[in-house]
Order: structure tokens, then C-alpha cells, then sequence
């Protein structure tokens, strides 16, 4: 079903790539990360033994490039794609997940999602790719006294001009330098492609209407100010009237909302507006700026956050989930070094911590020392099954002699009773 794959590498580990990679099984194709997706962390290249026949690593076509080839390569152009926007993880089948190791053999899991914002599990709020972006921000807004949430959005008549991602990077990094002349030395910025649905109409009638989300340390603001600000907007525009919506939060809960509310998926259906789906691939949308402003103490832990907030975070291993994000053991600070992708299935066979964000510790299990990496890790596979398979045989006989413990204590009570 897969067209000829780009520059495949089988059972590479060396080329780590951090986007564009996809796995295909049975001609299923999982994309790692593209446009909206970049914002998930890099993930190793490469398939794994356990992989069934046939399903090579592949690389991903490349994006749409205008003009030239004849029509052939436009099908298969297409063709490539689209597969690349349909390969999303709602699909059945598909479920990947890799595993890493540092040089003390912690070791732990991670879930590959394909994170495009379309994708009917990636594109859920609270979808693992939508807490990994919450969870890399976090720590800085956990900095924030006092959160400032700007919001810059793009008049109507002026919203052909911001479809290149060039164009939308161009204007995200002129609203930040905006910012930082006012004093905002440090924050964050995400576009939004949508508006809400439920304002916006039905489906369909849906118009992309990019509006980029600024947080910074911000707290009360004139109006006076605003006003500057948003004439400095629309002069950046070269429009008349802007819309500039500015609100702060200060309570922690509300900071958690609003982070979370930034970083949720909103371009949630390729159909709104295919072009644009395939002009954002591979859009880096996470955006921080203030180099070197952000090494600050936290001022405000999870550990204030009650109620809805607080559930949010439950469950949430932060400072391992951006660890491992980073590619460092959360135990020992070591360097991890990840392996081939495996299916999931392998993944439930085997007791884990639950970290959060689709990653997880497993045990340190050390493989015998002088084997070929592939066996190491089948026999490292094949151990952590068989742990478990005893835990789960262990567990099952104490239920079973449990019972029987209760069952003959019946039985001696009902001989007691008759007697
Ligand atoms: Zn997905
Ligand atoms: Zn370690």
C-alpha cells in the first residue's frame, strides 16, 4: 500500500531523526511527529526484530514541493501525502512504543504518538502528545507570580497572507520582540489554528483563524498599555483594528488551566483545511523565549493545587517525563540511549511504573555481558515476561489458598453448625 519508502534504514539506531520518521506494519505507516506533531519529542529511527516481516523502518516522504516532476511523481506526491496526514494513531493496529537505557541500566518505556493534532487520540485534551506539551511547559510556568495570557489574533481580510509557516513563524517572533519592549523579557507562545467550535459554527463553516497564545509574567495591566500594545499590533499588521485579548491569572489552578488550555490540539480535523494541514507540517510551534531567564526556583508547587487543577497533574511524574524527554535518566542523570521501536503488546505484557504522558520505568534488569545488542534485548524482553508471568502465577496460588483457606473454614463452620 506504501509507495517505495525515502532513504530507508533498517534496524538503524544511529540516525536519530526528529521528525518524518514513520513505522509501517502490514501497511499500516505510524508518522512520528510532524507539523503540529514536532511538538512531541524526537524519537529514535528504527524497527525492531520483534517486528513482523516486512515492516521496515520508513522514512517519510517529503513535504509538497511546488512545480517540477511530471505527473507520476505529483501522484505519487499525493499519495505520499496524504498517507502522511491519515497515518495518525486512532487507526487500528498501530501502537509502538521504544525503550531506553542509561550506562546503570535504569531503564524505561516511552509511547510513540504520532501527535498531529487531527489524530482521534492525539488530538483528545489529555491525549499523552497533549501532555507532553503541557509537561515541558509546566515547570516554567511554575515560575510565573502571576501569569499574563495575551492573545494576538489575525483580522479576517488579513488571514491569506499567514498561511507559509514561514509567514506565521515571522509574526510569532515579531509579537515576542513586541512583548519583550514592554517588559516581557521571558514567556511562552503557541498558535491556535482554530477557534472554538462551539463559536465558530458547524463543521465546515469552520475558517482557519490562526491566533497565537502568549504567556509571561504578567499581572494587572492599563489600559493605556494595552492600547499601545495593540496599536504596535497593528502596525506589525498594517491593519486598522486588531483584537488583542489580555487577562491574568493568579491563582496556581488557574495558571494549570490556562497552560493546559494552550497547549490542547485545536486543529482538529484535516478537513478544515487540508492545505493548511500540509503547509504546517513540521511547524515547530512550542516556542520559548528569554534564554537563560528560566533557571529560576519554582514559585508555586503542585502540591497547592486542589480540586480540577490538581487532578490534572495527578499521575504526572513531571521532572521524569521531561527528563526522559530530554533523553536523561531521571534516576541517575545519565544519558539514555533509546532503542528500535517495539509493538505495544510487548509493553502490557510487563509490570511497569506508570510515569505519565505514555512513559513508564521499568525494572534494571542487567543482560549477560558479551551478546550481540538484539539478543540482549530479546533476552531482556523475554526476562522482564517471565518476572511478571511469575508475579502473576505467585499472586494467583496466595488468591487460590486464600479461597481454599476460606472454603475449608466453611466447611469445618457448617460441620460445626450441624453437629
Ligand atoms: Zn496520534
Ligand atoms: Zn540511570
Amino acid at each position: 500500500m506504501q509507495h517505495s519508502p525515502v532513504a530507508t534504514k533498517k534496524n538503524s539506531t544511529k540516525h536519530k531523526v526528529k521528525q518524518g520518521v514513520s513505522w509501517g506494519v502490514d501497511g499500516a505507516v505510524l508518522a512520528t511527529s510532524g507539523a503540529i506533531g514536532s511538538e512531541s519529542s524526537p524519537i529514535p529511527q528504527g524497527t525492531s526484530s520483534f517486528i513482523p516481516q516486512g515492516a521496515g523502518s520508513r522514512s517519510c516522504p517529503g513535504a509538497p514541493q511546488g512545480g517540477g516532476g511530471g505527473t507520476d511523481s505529483y501522484l505519487e506526491t499525493y499519495d505520499n501525502v496524504s498517507s502522511w496526514l491519515g497515518t495518525t494513531c486512532d487507526k487500528k493496529g498501530v501502537g509502538w512504543f521504544i525503550a531506553g537505557e542509561c550506562e546503570n541500566g535504569h531503564r524505561f518505556a516511552k509511547e510513540l504518538v504520532c501527535g498531529k493534532e487531527w489524530c482521534g487520540v492525539c488530538g483528545e485534551d489529555g491525549s499523552i502528545a497533549h501532555l507532553r506539551r503541557f509537561a515541558r511547559w509546566l515547570p516554567k510556568a511554575q515560575q510565573f507570580e502571576s501569569m499574563g495570557y495575551f492573545v494576538f489574533t489575525i483580522p479576517q481580510e488579513l488571514r491569506a497572507k499567514y498561511r507559509a509557516k514561514r509567514d506565521l513563524a515571522m509574526l510569532g517572533h515579531q509579537v515576542q520582540e513586541l512583548l519583550k519592549s514592554y517588559g516581557y523579557s521571558r514567556g511562552l507562545r503557541r498558535w491556535h489554528w482554530f477557534g472554538d467550535i462551539t463559536r465558530s459554527g458547524l463543521r465546515g463553516d469552520i475558517p482557519f483563524h490562526p491566533h497565537l497564545n502568549c504567556l509571561v509574567d504578567g499581572g494587572f495591566v492599563a489600559m493605556a498599555t494595552l492600547e499601545k500594545i495593540k496599536a504596535a499590533y497593528a502596525s506589525l499588521l498594517g491593519a486598522d483594528v486588531v483584537d488583542v485579548n489580555y487577562r491574568y491569572r493568579v491563582s496556581p489552578g488557574k495558571m494549570v488551566h490556562s497552560l493546559k488550555y494552550v497547549t490542547r490540539a485545536t486543529f482538529q480535523d484535516y478537513d478544515l483545511d487540508l492545505e493548511m494541514a500540509m503547509e504546517l507540517r513540521g511547524f515547530r510551534n512550542m516556542v520559548v523565549w528569554g534564554r537563560g531567564q528560566w533557571d529560576g526556583p519554582p514559585v508555586w508547587s503542585l502540591a497547592d493545587l486542589q480540586g480540577k487543577p490538581k487532578a490534572e497533574v495527578e499521575g504526572l511524574d513531571i521532572e521524569a517525563i521531561n527528563n526522559l524527554a530530554a533523553g536523561v535518566c531521571p534516576v541517575c542523570g545519565k544519558a539514555l540511549t533509546w532503542g528500535e521501536a517495539l509493538p505495544i503488546g510487548l509493553l502490557t505484557m510487563v509490570d511497569k511504573q506508570v510515569l505519565g504522558a505514555g512513559y513508564y520505568r521499568l525494572a534494571d534488569v542487567r543482560p549477560p555481558p558479551g551478546l550481540p545488542p538484539d539478543i540482549k534485548q530479546r533476552l531482556y524482553w523475554l526476562d522482564l515476561i517471565h518476572r511478571t508471568e511469575v508475579r502473576v502465577a505467585i499472586e494467583r496460588a496466595e488468591a487460590e489458598a486464600r479461597a481454599e483457606a476460606a472454603e475449608s473454614q466453611g466447611w469445618w463452620a457448617s460441620l460445626l453448625n450441624q453437629n
